[in-house]
Formats: structure tokens, C-alpha cells, sequence
């Protein structure tokens, strides 16, 4: 069992460029499976995860 901390004084990092994450991208994805989000990386576009509710991280 992991503890939940809270940081905001750490940037996070992009796995893919190392770009730093200030701001993470979204966008609506409907399929058959119904709606989904997408998060990617705004420098590489690389998706990060994908999410069935907005702001619910890979859930
Ligand atoms: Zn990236």
C-alpha cells in the first residue's frame, strides 16, 4: 500500500522527450466502447494515458 502525496512544487516529466509537464493535453475520443480521454504530452504528442472521465487519470 503507497501513500498519496501531494507535490506541487515538482514538475512533472514528459517519459518520452523529457519535456517538462507544466501543462498536460487532452482531447475527447468516442468510440464504440463510448467516450474516452486521451493525455498527451503537448511538446512530443505522445499519449501519456487514457482516462474514461475527464480528470479521473487512468481510470
Ligand atoms: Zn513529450
Amino acid at each position: 500500500m503507497s501513500n498519496l502525496v501531494e507535490d506541487i512544487n515538482t514538475i512533472p516529466i514528459c517519459p518520452f522527450c523529457e519535456a517538462q509537464l507544466n501543462t498536460i493535453r487532452y482531447q475527447p475520443l468516442v468510440g464504440f466502447l463510448g467516450k474516452r480521454y486521451v493525455y498527451f504530452c503537448p511538446e512530443c504528442k505522445k499519449v501519456l494515458g487514457v482516462s474514461h472521465r475527464k480528470g479521473f487519470w487512468m481510470g
